[in-house]
């Protein structure tokens, strides 16, 4: 498949792996946040996390506790922050699943989200919109 990140995962682009295992690759970003921010992806293709199987879900999370662990060790970070971006909208740029680890310090300055507040009555609003959507 033309995806860069399949490409990645079978070797025909190189990068700095920093663990696998059958389903799941992780390697360093190839633009920190912080030094040691890493990807976290399936090995299969999947969009991104709205289109992955719930049976892979189990062994996703593992790996990343795995990795966060590491990357809190190895770089001698303070905090770790995970994000993931689903859709254009939310900022993904490469269309295959993918978390960042990234390692947070003490006063590192990054602020990751402005917040707002809602106004009366609208947060039950949202909320049953949410709830009325489970599936
Ligand atoms: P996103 O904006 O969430 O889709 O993140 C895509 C990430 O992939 C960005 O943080 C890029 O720096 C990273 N990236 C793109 N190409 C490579 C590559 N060849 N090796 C490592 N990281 C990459
Ligand atoms: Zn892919």
């Amino acid at each position: 498949m033309d995806c860069i990140f399949c490409k990645i995962v079978r070797g025909e682009i190189p990068s700095n792996k920093v663990y696998e295992n059958k389903n799941f690759f992780a390697f360093l970003d190839i633009g920190p946040v912080n030094r040691g921010h890493t990807l976290i992806i399936p090995k299969k293709h999947y969009k991104n996390l709205l289109e992955m199987p719930e049976e892979e879900l189990k062994g996703y999370m593992e790996a990343i506790q795995k990795v966060s662990k590491a990357i809190l060790q190895g770089v001698n970070a303070d905090g770790i922050s995970i994000n993931m971006s689903n859709e254009p909208a939310a900022g993904q740029v490469v269309m295959h699943a993918h978390f960042h680890i990234i390692p947070r310090l003490k006063n590192d300055g990054l602020k990751l989200w402005p917040q707002s507040r809602y106004k009366e009555g609208e947060a039950e609003e949202i909320k049953n919109k949410i709830t009325n959507s489970l599936e």
